[in-house]
């Protein structure tokens, strides 16, 4: 028997594409290794779903610059970025929009200037705790 883990991503209740994070074949595990995923897997695994989940989310980020602050016109596409995002378990490059105005205005969204940081809150709380139990050197 195979196992697959799948992503799959809907619209109005439609499938709209399916992506194939991981497959394996199921075997009997001869030693307690074997038994479920290794712990690197796992964070593979996490960051494959990862990869197709965040930028979704950063299609909605995009979505606020579609029309100009300064003076609410439409703006237009000015070329796709990349920004940086550290997650609890994986690190991910984002391509996102960036926006212009006939005004002047411009702007090229990252998450650091959306959030303020680009660095989940979980990944510094394990850092901390990781920290604390490190021997004083
Ligand atoms: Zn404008």
């Amino acid at each position: 028997m195979d196992f697959e883990i799948i992503v799959r991503k809907k619209e109005k209740g439609e499938v709209v594409s399916e992506r194939l994070i991981k497959k394996v074949e199921i075997k009997r595990a001869e030693t307690i290794l074997e038994l479920g995923f290794r712990h690197k897997e796992q964070i593979g695994i996490i960051g494959a779903i990862q990869d197709e989940y965040i930028p979704l989310q950063v299609e909605k980020i995009s979505e606020k610059y579609q029309n100009c602050p300064r003076c609410e016109g439409k703006t237009k596409k000015n070329g796709m970025k990349y920004t940086d995002y550290h997650s609890s378990l994986s690190d991910h490059k984002l391509r996102i929009q960036g926006y212009a105005c006939r005004c002047g205005w411009q702007k090229r969204p990252t998450i650091h200037g959306e959030y303020g940081t680009s660095v989940h809150p979980d990944l510094t709380k394990m850092q901390g705790m990781l920290g604390a139990k490190m021997p004083y050197k």
